[in-house]
């Protein structure tokens, strides 16, 4: 039964102390139901609200009836008991919002103690480290690097590289042609580059000699994908033009690379090829690394060198003189070398992989044992 406020009678000072305890053990028993705000809110307006609060009632019920002669402590009492409530209601609030607090408190509790969240670090694919650490050779060599766009012009990928029309050097490097373009003139039809070498055309088009640069980037052929060919690769060719360089220059270069890749124990040899845009032209080819160059490991015939103890690795060769004619280079003042090598065949010898389609495949138990 919720307290409700007696209509005086008696108004003995013994009558007035009883009714005063009811009252005030019923303030504090609901004030011990009070859990939330909004429980307070009622609370509150049950006992103080202006209209029909506890205390009003008081007012009307005990003091505006008292006789004349009981009037003043009649008053004394209410007074009293408003001064009760009035603290009692305002402790509750406190109570409910300490509460709230520490009940937050302990839900936003961290323990500092418990492990942090790990990210995985993501592990450097194998091809871009290859290629950085191919860069990173030339550039300790004083080669700085240039890039250019994927999607060349015919005359950049072939026609200022010394594959004039029709030229049957044009057939070995399977294009992908986009499509839509017949009616343009065959030097500006748009084609997905074939090898990075117009970027060494664009690198001369812009910087008188000297130059020394190294054009790392992705290239396109048509090729279906296998173990050993994927119709996208990446290459990393060089550029060195100035007075005077020779054949010699150009082999010591690219000795010293591939000792830096492979180990100092490798050695390099050069023999005859031909490149539309360089003359003389040379396959390089270095001793095997599985073997040393023997043809032979453990009494068996080497099958990474199929028993040659040599492995053919990169093209190169003297800039042919009429490539100098599209840069407006003169071919009597300066003399240079170009070569130029693919960045997964050197990461398969390097990782020891028997799959080219292994670094496009996106497979992360692969790529994440190169972190
Ligand atoms: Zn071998």
């Amino acid at each position: 039964m919720p307290y409700t406020v007696p209509k005086l009678t008696d108004f003995s000072a013994a009558a007035l102390d009883t009714a005063a305890k009811e009252l005030v053990s019923a303030l504090d028993l609901e004030s011990s139901a009070v859990t939330s705000e909004n429980d307070w809110k009622a609370y509150r307006d049950r006992w103080m609200g202006r209209k029909a609060g506890v205390l009003t009632q008081l007012n009307d019920l005990w003091l505006k009836i008292a006789p004349r002669e009981a009037k003043r402590e009649v008053g004394q009492n209410v007074n009293e008991i408003k001064g009760k409530v009035e603290q009692t209601v305002e402790a509750t609030l406190a109570r409910i919002q300490s509460g709230a607090a520490s009940s937050r408190l302990l839900a936003e509790r961290v323990d500092v103690t418990l492990p942090g969240i790990r990210r995985p670090i993501g592990a450097e694919h194998p091809v871009i480290k290859t290629m950085n650490e191919i860069v990173g050779v030339f550039r300790n060599l004083g080669y700085s690097v240039e890039e250019g766009p994927e999607v060349e012009t015919d005359y950049y990928n072939f026609e200022a590289l010394n594959f004039p029309p029709n030229h049957p050097a044009r057939d070995t490097q399977d294009t992908l042609f986009i499509a839509g373009q017949d009616k343009k003139p065959l030097r500006d039809r748009l084609l997905l580059r074939t090898h990075t070498s117009p970027v060494q055309i664009r690198t001369m088009q812009k910087t008188k000699p000297p130059v020394r640069v190294v054009c790392p980037g992705k290239v396109h052929r048509n090729d279906a994908p296998d173990a050993t060919h994927s119709p996208i690769f990446h290459q990393v060719e060089g550029l060195a033009v100035d007075t005077n360089i020779t054949f010699c220059d150009l082999k010591g270069t690219l000795d010293h690379a591939m000792k830096a890749l492979f180990g100092s124990n490798v050695k390099t040899r050069f023999y005859p090829s031909f490149f539309p845009f360089t003359e003389p032209s040379a396959d390089v080819q270095i001793s095997c690394i599985f073997c040393d160059g023997k043809g032979t490991r453990d009494g068996a015939p080497c099958r990474n060198c199929k028993a040659s103890g040599w492995i053919e690795l990169l093209g190169c060769g003297m800039v042919d003189p009429n490539v100098y004619g599209f840069v407006d280079y003169d071919p009597a003042k300066v003399s240079g070398f170009a070569f130029g090598m693919g960045v997964e065949r050197i990461a398969i010898l390097k990782y020891g992989v028997d799959d080219i389609q292994l670094f496009f495949n996106g497979d992360v138990r692969f790529l994440e044992q190169f972190g």
